[in-house]
């Protein structure tokens, strides 16, 4: 069976798709699925399901396949439905203060292709982002053969305030100007539908399409980069917050009047576990310089690589980001009471942040007498899963639009 990408369960978000959507996207979910098992799972009749699965083969996004690997009935092998990939391509990307990336997906949600690039670092004028994704979009195209006329959509996550609903920007690290419109303004350069999201509900879709997350419709996913994020998922959807702000974990305050935040508040997690706490410390007790506060990345994987050869100061700077870290994981079980919690990013390799100290002291930190405590799982991804989880955006709002309307 073909393994498919999206949600495996249906989100329970208070608004019924129409029935062909719920259809293409129990096909989408499952890769292939014959017309009695999408009756079934989808709970509908026979009757409707072959009417329907007849008008998505009509217009090309459906198309009926043997199921070779499964026991032929009446000697011929049982026919299923597959979504067709070439019905449609999107583009996701993900835009950072170091490195730029890009992925090219079908409608079936596979890979076509994907690829990085060096980003220029602080805050640039809004004129410059929307070049350099004009950029990666074009070289992304090229390097699969395709043209601009073969996208449907594109999904740009990037950190910061993002206004998902608006496509506002209302700040972020990478941009100057405050409260602007990037998603008008990549729309007129582009000319196709454009998807802004904060990068962190990037990782929960990439989670809840490819990921973790698929057999769950709500869960937390913590990542710890550049900063620390959260994003949840509920009912799968990301949630935004009123505001469209999401849930700024790293800005929750562990300490008072303690470390000092990038925010320019004290005592955020953030200012304890983040790349750039962990740099700073390294260059006071490892002599590490000034430099490694420049390019924290580089710092931390030095950092590791000491803490491994058994240096005990690189050690205890680990240790101690991990046992904030714990904290941190508490009071999400604590105000959430998520059945799981995913940590995930490209940087889940630093196995501090998930040794069984850590996750013991998230488990003494929390009241979880007489319950199972929340499930905690680690997710280390390549760089590229901010991408991908853009691509799930923009499939997910190019679905919307092609079968969700009332026509
Ligand atoms: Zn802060």
């Amino acid at each position: 069976m073909a393994e498919g990408c999206g949600p495996l369960l249906r989100g329970d978000n208070g608004e019924a798709k129409p029935l062909r959507q719920q259809v293409f996207e129990h096909v989408r979910a499952r890769g292939r699925a014959t017309r009695a098992e999408t009756a079934r799972d989808v709970g509908i009749s026979a009757g409707s399901v072959t009417q329907i699965s007849a008008d998505l083969i009509a217009r090309g996004l459906l198309e009926e396949v043997e199921e070779t690997d499964r026991a032929a009935v009446r000697g011929r092998p049982p026919i299923a439905l597959s979504v067709v990939g070439s019905s449609g391509c999107v583009l996701g990307v993900k835009l950072s203060d170091q490195i730029h990336s890009a992925m090219i997906s079908d409608f079936a949600g596979a890979e076509l292709g994907a690829l990085t690039s060096e980003a220029r670092a602080g805050r640039r004028p809004m004129a410059e982002r929307v070049d350099e994704v004009a950029a990666l979009v074009e070289r992304t195209l090229t390097q699969v053969g395709l043209d601009l006329s073969a996208l449907s959509a594109l999904a740009v996550g990037l950190p910061g305030l993002v206004d998902h609903d608006r496509g506002h920007v209302l700040w972020s690290p990478l941009m100057r100007e405050t409260d602007i419109d990037l998603k008008a303004a990549l729309e007129a350069r582009l000319g196709l539908p454009v998807h802004l999201d904060n990068d962190v509900n990037m990782l929960g879709l990439a989670e809840l399409w490819f990921g973790a997350g698929r057999a769950k419709s709500d869960f937390a996913v913590v990542t710890i980069e550049q900063g620390v994020g959260m994003g949840m998922v509920l009912g799968n959807r990301p949630f935004r917050g009123s505001r469209g702000m999401g849930l700024e974990l790293g800005h929750t305050k562990v300490q008072l009047d303690g470390a000092l935040c990038r925010c320019g508040k004290r005592g955020c997690l953030e200012a304890y576990v983040a790349d750039y706490a962990l740099a700073r410390e390294a260059a006071i007790a490892l002599d590490h310089g000034p430099e490694t506060i420049a390019a924290p990345h580089r710092a931390i994987e030095a950092l590791f690589q000491e803490a491994r050869a058994g240096n005990r100061a690189a050690r205890t700077i680990f240790s101690r980001a991990g046992r904030y870290l714990s904290l941190g994981l508490s009071n999400v079980v604590q105000l959430f009471d998520p059945e799981l919690i995913i940590l995930s990013g490209a940087r889940m390799r630093y196995d501090y942040l998930y040794a069984d100290e850590v996750l013991a002291e998230v488990a003494a930190l929390s009241l979880n007498e007489g319950r199972t405590p929340a499930r905690i799982e680690i997710h280390a991804w390549g760089d590229l899963v901010w991408a991908r989880g853009a691509t799930a955006l923009a499939l997910s709002a190019e679905t919307d639009r092609i079968l969700g309307g009332a026509a």
